[in-house]
């Protein structure tokens, strides 16, 4: 008996699916279950309910009972791993039997491994020969990163659908993305999900989520039966990510809501706005500087660095970025950057005064328009009276103007470290745009 995919479109709303991994390596703690992130993030974006993720080991037993467990909730199981041609690998032999189909030869299958391994140089050999076996019930989506294409099977009496995926992380990610969503939202969904992102820096949550009161009560009262609008809150170290989710059958519709929603949005945060969607906030501090010709340096204490690191992770960064001084030791803060001796005998390596000579010393050596210079405790240890682990002094300027501020934090070391980071990126920023600081 042969069971395609069905012509018709089941028209069910928030389809509830199921994710499969299968890797002893998983369950060993060898290797972290990426695959698994991936599949929620991109099936929950797209409007299907994931309901479970189940982690089985490489046996027959516990995939059987992997299938039935997450099929007793979901319509759709997504399953990765164990599909290579090796006696580890069962997951074909298993969903064959479970699907009550047996394997048969697939040439497509097999003239796309010759391709493969003749790109290569290479000639198939028997165990990978096997790899041509097919499910004779399933729907084949050739696999053009890798060996074992995806078997698409398809329960004829309930419609549960299992789709299994090769483990591998890269090829997981390709042919969900490329091949398998567009085939789902075509067979399952009759509904769009519009996703937007709003980037803040500078301001927590609890205060952003203040100033968006009254754009929440809007968006609440947007919804209705055929659409469904839902504002969130993603923190992460001193950003906030605001996640608009737009879910109904009208996709301009949808699109024109949620552009209003950005605009009320930025009405009330404009100056905490660094990005949309893909945005990376040390690429917007790059566009801002290139957009006024200016170029910038750094001098780094607590740092060590890191905030190179962050301005230099943005290709084209040299374009306005000139360098740092690494200033950890006194003589480094005092020989490189004009630091005075006084200065640090009087008041300390973590002050407002060192902070300011290392900033007109960075300006000084690099001659760009703007510097950035950080002298902090990052800890945990280190810490002196009146000055706590967390305690940075951050300093940004021109030749024309300097400004120098103390920020406290309270996290880990290297969390420390990023917060001192971004906090001194968003000052340059503030401080650019002319905003208060
Ligand atoms: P192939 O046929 O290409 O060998 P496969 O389906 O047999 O793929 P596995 O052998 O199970 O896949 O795993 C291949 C690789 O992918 C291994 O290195 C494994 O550690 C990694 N991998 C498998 N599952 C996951 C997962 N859930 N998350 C991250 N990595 C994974």
């Amino acid at each position: 008996m042969n069971f395609y995919i069905r012509d018709c479109l089941l028209i069910i709303e928030n389809m509830k699916a199921g994710i499969l991994i299968i890797g002893d390596e998983i369950l060993g703690g060898n290797t972290l279950d990426t695959n698994s992130h991936f599949a929620a993030g991109l099936l929950r974006a797209h409007n299907f309910e994931v309901q479970n993720i189940l982690t089985v080991a490489d046996n027959a037993n516990a995939i059987r009972t992997g299938l039935d467990i997450l099929f007793s909730f979901a319509d759709i199981i997504i399953s990765t791993g164990g599909l290579g041609p090796t006696k580890d690998d069962v997951t074909k032999q298993v969903v064959t039997e479970y699907f009550g189909t047996r394997l048969i030869f697939d040439d497509d299958v097999y003239e796309n491994l010759n391709q493969r391994y003749a790109r290569r140089g290479l000639t198939v050999n028997e165990l990978t020969r096997t790899q041509a076996f097919v499910p004779e019930a399933a729907d084949i989506i050739q696999n053009p990163v890798g060996t074992a294409p995806v078997f698409w099977l398809e329960n004829s009496n309930n419609g549960k659908t299992l789709i299994t995926l090769p483990g591998v992380p890269g090829e997981m990610r390709f042919l969900l993305e490329g091949a398998i969503l567009p085939r789902l939202k075509q067979r399952f969904s009759t509904e769009h999900v519009i996703q937007r992102a709003i980037h803040t820096v500078g301001i927590a949550e609890s205060s952003l989520a203040k100033k968006l009161e009254d754009v929440e009560d809007r968006i609440e009262a947007a919804n209705s039966p055929g659409e469904f609008y839902k504002l969130a809150y993603l923190p992460t170290l001193n950003q906030v990510k605001l996640q608009i989710t737009g879910r109904g059958k009208d996709e301009v519709q949808l699109k024109n809501q949620i552009d209003v929603f950005i605009e009320e949005i930025e009405k009330r945060a404009h100056e905490f706005i660094f990005g949309y969607d893909q945005d990376v906030f040390a690429a917007h501090i790059g566009q801002i500087l290139l957009e006024r010709k200016a170029t910038l340096s750094t001098a780094e204490s607590c740092t060590g660095g890191y905030l190179a690191h962050q301005i230099t992770s943005v290709t084209g960064s040299a374009n306005y970025y000139h360098g740092t001084v690494v200033s950890y030791d006194n003589a480094v803060k005092m020989k490189q950057l004009g630091v005075k001796e006084e200065t640090l005998e009087k008041y300390g390596a973590v002050s407002e005064e060192t902070c300011k000579e290392m900033l007109e010393g960075a300006l000084k050596l690099f001659g760009t328009t703007y510097a950035i210079a950080t002298t902090g405790i990052a800890g945990p240890t280190g810490d002196v009276e009146g000055k706590p682990i967390g305690t940075v002094w951050i300093g940004v300027g021109s030749q024309y103007k300097m400004v120098t501020k103390r920020y406290q934090f309270d996290r880990n070391r290297l969390e420390n470290i990023h917060l001192f980071a971004i906090t001194a990126l968003d000052i340059l920023r503030r401080f650019v745009l002319g905003y208060k600081i």
